[in-house]
């Protein structure tokens, strides 16, 4: 069977045919003597569902694929054809060029990605969306005369050309009708595609761009010619949450069940793999241990909607901190690193989400234009574009502060929670680190890679799991949160319960609960006391991140009852 058959098969078996009719009769009737001479364009707009489709009449898939264009034209055939089969007179008054189909594509399935060096037929994008303009208007319908008016010398073209064109019968050069001209709305948007460093501009046209959000994912559909690239459709991509029979990686699990799920002792454990070439093993893990939370939250936000665990650390200004912190980026989707090449907040915001955005340099280098935009976004959830608001989607991790200052108790506010960066006390390790190193430099090893792909693999499967706290912890969070205000409002601000409360459900999520308990709660605590500015409420004893997870239950089960104290809370 001819193809040309077979997509009128299609489009009767569908109904489209019947709709395309009712939509030619429906022009007709509306046309006058009048509107007639002006030539008005027939437009009609084409669901094509692909799965379907490609089940039905794969030949026609095949040629929707890779020769898009070629598709559209047969469209365009049956739908001149409907108007030429109407029993209404006017139809003989009606040219090809008036008429088009508009081809919109949906349940597209996941193609191979498609190579930039040969764009050819139907070419799958996934991009992020950084910037959007306003609409501005684009000509769809243009009606060219010829000044000496031969007859049936009119041109009608569905864009305005670089050169007008020429009259077939006289050679005169054509003018433009701008009173029968068609316009339509279009936006400018600009996406960063996945393994693409320069970020690619495309126009968006009527019903495509009111689907547009700053920050989402997007799959588009594009058609590229020579001169001009449509977009014939875009799907927002939406995180599922892993199904629960998926497989947790082995090593994995041979740690959370050592571990007997007790949370800090197996998010410890996990947070140690992050940064072994970086620093000595198990130093800075306070540090590590929010890394991993924080991670672990901006993908459950991305699929459940909780909130996002910023990472602010305190202490000196050394290479340590920004270098560990830049490492465990690379466990996020995606990465931005404010500097000197993305030095526009918003733009690094923007485009970190759905991961994390870091400032690796002390925060007091960075122009306080850029702190400034970067607190605000955090503080209201909100990121300000210029042109309008935008949501946070990405987790921000800052570092080097002097907390002796009034105002860093501002930015630690802010972010609700302050993380232990290098206060000196890894002095003597890194000096063996740094000796080893030069004497035996190490690279990255197999099980090294593989233990990061596990991390990175058990976030994604615990990410889509809803947490709530009980009763018992809801209470414990409170009371220390009180008895820590009446101590020191400043090292205790508002955002710290709201931080409190997100790392609370994050250890229960990394431990595959749906309900934080006691546990939870005494471990966010923990790393809240242990991080705030000295002096600190708890004895230093009890407060330590030790390189070793033996002595950590020991320092927790201190903790505990200092905690019991201090909060006059029994349940513990
Ligand atoms: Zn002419």
């Amino acid at each position: 069977m001819e193809l040309q058959c077979k997509l009128l098969l299609y489009v009767d078996n569908r109904s489209y045919l019947n709709d395309m009719r009712e939509n030619c009769v429906n022009f007709l009737e509306q046309l006058t003597e009048k509107t007639l001479c002006k030539f008005p364009p027939l437009r009609f707009i084409l669901e094509v569902d692909v799965m379907d489709l490609v089940d039905a009449f794969p030949e026609l898939w095949e040629i929707l694929f890779t020769e898009p264009i070629k598709f559209q034209k047969m469209c365009n055939d049956i739908l001149f054809a409907c108007l030429q089969a109407t029993d209404m007179e006017v139809k003989d008054s009606i040219e090809y060029a008036q008429v088009a189909v508009t081809i919109r594509l949906k349940s597209v399935p996941r193609l191979n990605e498609s190579n930039p060096c040969h764009y050819k037929g139907l070419v799958t994008i996934d991009g992020l969306l950084l910037t959007l303009s306003k609409p501005e208007s684009y000509v769809y319908h243009s009606v060219w005369s010829c000044p000496e008016e031969c007859e049936g010398s009119e041109v009608i073209l569905h864009y305005i050309p670089k050169h007008p064109p020429k009259c077939y019968m006289c050679k005169s050069i054509l003018f433009e009708n701008s009173g029968l001209r068609r316009c339509g709305e279009r936006v400018t948007a600009t996406f960063k595609v996945k393994d693409h460093l320069q970020p690619k501009i495309f126009l968006i046209i009527d019903d495509l761009f009111s689907k547009l959000s700053l920050g989402t994912r997007y799959i588009l559909h594009v058609v590229v010619t020579k001169k001009v690239t449509t977009v014939w459709s875009l799907e927002k991509i939406i995180l599922l949450p892993a199904p629960i029979t998926s497989s947790i990686p082995k090593d994995v699990e041979e740690l959370f069940k050592a571990c007997k799920g007790i949370p800090w002792k197996f998010i410890y454990c996990l947070a140690s793999t992050i940064g072994v070439n970086i620093c000595p093993l198990n130093c800075f893990m306070h540090l590590k241990i929010n890394l991993l939370l924080s991670l672990t939250s901006i993908k459950a936000n991305a699929i459940t909607g909780s909130s996002i665990i910023h990472v602010l650390a305190g202490g000196f200004d050394t290479r340590y901190v920004g270098e560990i912190m830049t490492e465990a980026a690379k466990l996020a989707d995606r990465s931005v690193i404010l500097g000197a090449s993305n030095s526009v907040a918003s733009t690094a915001l923007i485009g970190s989400s759905g991961g994390v955005c870091v400032l690796p340099l002390p925060l007091h280098i960075y122009h306080h234009k850029q702190v400034a935009s970067v607190l605000t976004a955090i503080e209201t959830g909100n990121v300000n574009t210029g042109t309008g608001l935008t949501t946070l989607k990405s987790a921000v991790w800052a570092q080097g502060m002097d907390f002796k200052k009034m105002i860093l108790f501002n930015v630690a506010s802010v972010f609700g929670n302050v993380c232990r960066g290098d206060c000196g006390e890894y002095y003597d390790e890194i000096i063996d680190f740094v000796l080893q190193q030069a004497v035996v430099p190490a690279g990255i090893s197999k099980e090294e890679i593989q233990a990061l792909k596990d991390v990175r693999n058990y976030i994604d499967l615990v990410a889509g799991i809803e947490v709530d706290l009980d009763d018992a912890t809801e209470n414990l969070l409170r009371s220390y949160f009180l008895a820590a205000r009446k101590e020191n409002t400043k090292c205790v601000s508002v955002g710290s319960m709201n931080a409190l409360v997100a790392t609370c459900l994050t250890s229960a999520r990394l431990c595959r609960r749906s309900v934080a308990n006691v546990d939870d709660a005494v471990f966010a605590i923990w790393l809240h006391v242990s991080g705030s500015p000295e002096p600190r409420f708890a004895p230093d004893e009890y407060l330590q991140t030790p390189a070793d997870v033996r002595k950590l239950q020991k320092i927790i089960y201190s903790f505990k009852d200092w905690l019991e104290q201090f909060t006059g809370n029994c349940s513990l």
